[in-house]
């Protein structure tokens, strides 16, 4: 079993809920919702409320403290490869798949073997790792 977390939402005992309620009649309290996983937050606040909580109360210190972007990101024909599948493109009914640039419109076929393994086609920075996924024939 694993191991129950609570909710980092800093209001998570403020909502009036049933779960949250605890102790006996002449001590009624509302503790933080106790859990073994989440949802939201990356799986560290049990609603989208303390979710929004939490980052109205540390969301500004945690970009300070992990760094803000200062200059903007850009998106070149270097890094704008994802990949792709067109829905029963095929004649047997079955998928097409492929990595497409968004700015050059680019595609190059894709098997749904290197399709499912996408981590070793286009990098998380859109960047097409390696071209010995091409295959000619689709
Ligand atoms: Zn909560």
């Amino acid at each position: 079993m694993s191991e129950l977390k609570y909710c980092q939402g800093p209001r998570c005992h403020t909502y009036d809920t049933k779960d949250r309620k605890r102790g006996p009649k002449d001590n009624k309290r509302n503790e933080t919702r106790r859990r073994s996983s989440f949802y939201y937050l990356d799986g560290n606040a049990c609603s989208m409320q303390c979710m929004y909580d939490w980052f109205n109360v540390y969301g500004s210190r945690a970009l300070d403290h992990f760094g803000r972007i200062t200059q903007p990101k850009v998106l070149t024909q270097d890094n704008a490869w994802r990949v792709h599948y067109d829905w029963r493109s095929r004649e047997d009914g079955g998928y097409r798949h492929y990595v497409y640039n968004y700015l050059t419109d680019e595609r190059i076929p894709l098997t749904e073997d290197q399709y499912n393994n996408d981590n070793a086609i286009v990098d998380d920075q859109g960047r097409l790792t390696t071209r010995e996924f091409y295959t000619p024939t689709i």
